[in-house]
């Protein structure tokens, strides 16, 4: 089958490789139809992680089942399914309690969680290919309905970014009715902004400096803040009336940087206890690492950060964090999309084929203007 598979720092080639095939009785085979590139690849991409050369890349997957092991009995071939980026075994104590993000079996003893094609989240291969082996299958793969094909670019969505966006603003506590600050208008950012517009927000804040980006957090009601043109904390202020946002989400991760390219990755964490009010709540999903060989200094190489831990404790705020638990959300979210109430699709700039995904990396890291999210369809003739 081909793939795309990692080969070092800021180079991914499309190879022939061994066919993904069922291997125990609980898999599904899957024939991917449509695979995001996602901005935590690029973590993985930019040589940031100690993902392995050889593996392939590829969470956020949707495809036919082609194939089921002898123990799956509610996935069928020819479904259309989304597999949660999550891998989860389901019988484990996180995963019964709904903590799939998680999962005590689905990696190496010590560690939670697991997911596919990602650094330090097991031997799971990933989707930006032909084929994708779906393990606890019966488990892991949600059941997309007759429109799968149709709307297979919302449906994608479902994997990560969708409902990680959903979890970040859940953690954040937003009450219909309340103000939110979301850093970051990168595609999860976005799906935060759609999410809290969704659950009934009477304002959404989108922090960013990058114009394709503020649009798409406009054109779904959000009113964006260019950090570029002066500090976002000020903005805040001024569309809150001085207090600050009720709630604030962070979407932007470890690689944080201010708008001239100084690397920080205490600055959002920061600039979100600034901006959101006394007892305010906020949503942490934006990648932090406990390592990172690649980071601008000596704190950050061991995934420390210069958090103002006085001042969010002096505004009694509360924070949640880590990967968003996908089966929490993601079949009421189908059901949003199936209904025709959210179109997650609307931040999709580019649908290729397998084929052109090296160039799309190249482009989608370079934060290009106008690649604001790529869609591979390894179906589809180069
Ligand atoms: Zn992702
Ligand atoms: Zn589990």
């Amino acid at each position: 089958m081909k793939a795309v598979v990692y080969r070092g720092p800021r180079q991914v080639s499309v190879d022939e490789v061994p066919d993904a095939r069922t291997e125990k009785p609980t898999d599904a085979l899957v024939r991917v139809t449509a695979t995001n590139i996602c901005g935590s690849d690029l973590h993985m991409y930019e040589g940031r992680t100690d993902f392995e050369e050889g593996r392939i890349f590829g969470h956020e997957n949707v495809g036919e089942v082609i194939e089921v092991g002898d123990a799956v009995d509610k996935v069928k071939v020819g479904d259309m399914i989304s597999a949660p980026f999550n891998v989860a075994c389901g019988h484990c104590r996180n995963c019964e309690e709904q903590r799939t993000n998680y999962c005590l079996r689905a990696n190496k003893p010590g560690i939670a969680g697991a997911a596919y094609g990602f650094a330090d989240m097991g031997p799971w291969q990933g989707g930006q290919a032909e084929l994708l082996r779906v393990p606890w299958a019966d488990f892991n793969a949600l059941v997309l309905p007759e429109d799968a094909r149709d709307k297979q670019d919302d449906y994608v969505m479902l994997s990560d970014i969708f409902p990680t966006g959903w979890h970040a603003v859940k953690m954040s506590g937003l009450l219909p009715g309340e103000t939110i600050v979301i850093y970051g208008g990168g595609p999860v950012g976005n799906m935060a902004a759609l999410s809290a517009i969704t659950m009934g927000a009477a304002k959404v804040m989108v922090v960013d400096r990058h114009a394709d980006r503020l649009r798409l957090a406009q054109q779904v009601g959000a009113i964006p803040i260019d950090d570029s043109r002066g500090s976002p904390v000020e903005q805040v202020m001024e569309q809150t009336n001085g207090l600050g946002a009720d709630r604030g989400a962070e979407c932007v991760g470890y690689q944080a940087h201010d708008p001239q390219g100084h690397e920080d990755n205490s600055l959002i964490l920061n600039e979100l206890v600034q901006s959101v009010r006394f007892t305010g709540g906020i949503g942490t999903v934006g990648v932090y690492v406990p390592q990172d060989s690649g980071g601008p200094d000596d704190l950050a190489k061991h995934g420390k950060t210069r958090f103002d831990f006085g001042d969010f404790w002096f505004k009694g705020q509360a924070m949640g964090t880590g990967q968003c638990p996908v089966k929490r959300y993601n079949r009421y979210l189908r059901s949003l999309i199936r209904e025709g109430k959210v179109t997650p699709s609307w931040i999709v700039s580019h649908d290729l084929p397998l084929d052109q995904a090296p160039d799309a990396y190249k482009h989608f890291d370079a934060r290009e203007e106008g690649w604001t999210k790529v869609v591979l369809h390894p179906d589809q003739a180069g």
